[in-house]
C-alpha cells in the first residue's frame, strides 16, 4: 500500500527487532516501540512514558522534550502507551532533524534520569496530597489529571451522543 521496500533486523542476544521501511516518502518516521505489559491496573506504563521523557543522561532537562516538540522541525512527536507497549514515535521532513529527535528519544529511553532522580517519578504518578491537616486528602499527579481530562471529554462525547 505504501510501496516499499521493508528490511527486518533482530539483534539475536535480546530479541530487539528493527524495521527499516524506505519508500519516496520524505516525512521520515523514527519509533522505538517497547513491550510493557501492565501488571496491574496502577497506569505504571504510562508513569514511566512520561517520567522518560523528563531528561536523560544526555538531555539532562525536563523541559526539553516540550521545547522539541514545539520548536523543531518535526511533523510529529509524541508517546503513547497501550495495554502491551509504549511507543515513542517522531517524524520529520529534515533528516538531519530528524537524527537528532531520534538521539534524544534513543538516549531518553535507555538513560533516563528516572533512575537516578525519584522526584521525577513522584512528580508523574499519581499520590495524595494534605496541604493542611484540616482539609481532605487529594490526588495530584500529572498522569493522573491527564485521565482525568480524558475521562472528562469522554464524559462529553457520550452526553453529547445522547442529545444528538
Ligand atoms: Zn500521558
Amino acid at each position: 500500500m505504501i510501496n516499499a521496500s521493508v528490511v527486518r533486523f533482530v539483534y539475536q542476544k535480546t530479541g530487539a527487532q528493527l524495521y527499516y521501511i524506505a519508500n519516496d516518502d520524505i516525512d521520515r518516521v523514527f519509533d522505538l516501540t517497547f513491550r510493557t505489559e501492565a501488571p496491574d491496573d496502577t497506569g505504571t506504563p504510562h508513569v514511566f512514558e512520561h517520567a522518560i521523557l523528563s531528561g536523560s543522561e544526555k538531555y539532562p532537562s525536563a523541559q526539553l522534550y516540550a521545547n522539541l516538540r514545539n520548536q523543531t522541525y518535526n511533523t510529529f512527536m509524541n508517546a503513547f502507551t497501550y495495554h502491551r507497549y509504549t511507543s515513542y514515535p517522531v517524524s520529520s521532513m529534515s533528516e538531519a532533524q530528524l537524527l537528532k529527535l531520534a538521539d534524544f528519544y534513543t538516549d531518553s529511553c535507555f538513560h533516563p534520569m528516572v533512575m537516578e532522580d525519584e522526584s521525577i517519578f513522584r512528580t508523574e504518578a499519581w499520590r495524595y496530597r494534605l496541604n493542611d491537616p484540616d482539609d481532605p486528602l487529594s490526588i495530584e499527579g500529572t498522569v493522573y489529571s491527564e485521565m482525568l481530562g480524558k475521562r472528562s471529554v469522554e464524559r462529553t462525547r457520550r452526553t453529547w451522543g445522547r442529545i444528538c
